[in-house]
């Protein structure tokens, strides 16, 4: 008998996978990440990420930056959605193809493409909820193109948005390169409209790295 006929209050669906054994696999993408500098989700946020996807119960999710594939099989584990990724990065894309099919996923669909170019290969598609954790400069964009395929009361979530905390504080700009400082000012500036926005109701959460919610009324 499968264990979840056993407890009718169980949110989280453990997933039968195929060929490897999924936490020492999952175990291993996050000493990848750890060694190869790949800023995969906190914990925290995970946790955070997993809840509101049990909560919402999402038929279709979009995530914008895949990375090695460790939030879309995270997310993956905790639902039966179709799981809709983009990554601009060839050795990403490779990586986390590579780690999805070990793994004997299939609801997960990668597409190996700059995420501001991508929009036409999944314009047919609704979802309820949007995962945004690609380039910080570029959330703006991102929420602009593909929020019109959010459907009624979908939710938008956003990772980095504190950015170690270095957003919410201005005075510390000055402590930034360049680059730096006009990255946090663009994300800065995403945040200040997406929690004026009055098409959403936005709350900015101090989990993880910062994490906004933003539900569509
Ligand atoms: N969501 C992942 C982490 C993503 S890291 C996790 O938590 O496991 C951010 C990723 O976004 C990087 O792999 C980077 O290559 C990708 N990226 C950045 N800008 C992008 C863009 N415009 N289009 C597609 N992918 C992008
Ligand atoms: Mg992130």
């Amino acid at each position: 008998m499968d264990k979840r006929d056993l407890d009718p209050t169980a949110l989280v669906i453990v997933k039968e996978t195929n060929t490897i054994n999924f936490n020492e696999k999952i175990e291993s993408m996050r000493s990848f990440a750890r060694e190869n500098g790949v800023p995969i989700i906190k914990d925290e946020g995970l946790v955070f990420l997993k809840n509101i996807i049990g909560l919402k119960r999402p038929m279709n999710i979009l995530e914008i930056g895949t990375a090695i594939g460790y939030s879309a099989l995270m997310m993956n584990s905790v639902c039966n959605s179709n799981i809709y990724t983009i990554e601009r990065d060839e050795k990403m894309y490779n990586e986390a193809t590579k780690n999805i099919n070990e793994l004997g996923v299939k609801n997960i669909n990668i597409i190996y493409k700059d995420a501001l170019e991508a929009f036409d290969l999944i314009k047919d598609i609704k979802f309820d909820l949007i995962f945004i954790d690609a380039a910080k400069a570029q959330y703006k964009k991102f929420f602009d193109i593909y929020t019109p395929l959010l459907n009624e009361n979908g939710v938008v979530v956003c990772d980095n948005m504190l950015f170690h905390g270095v957003v919410v504080h201005e005075e510390n700009y000055d402590n930034l390169t360049k680059g730096l400082r006009g990255l946090v000012r663009k994300l800065h500036a995403f945040t200040k409209e997406l929690m004026e926005n009055d098409k959403y109701d936005t709350t900015l959460y101090d989990i993880g790295d910062g994490i906004s919610v933003s539900i569509l009324k």
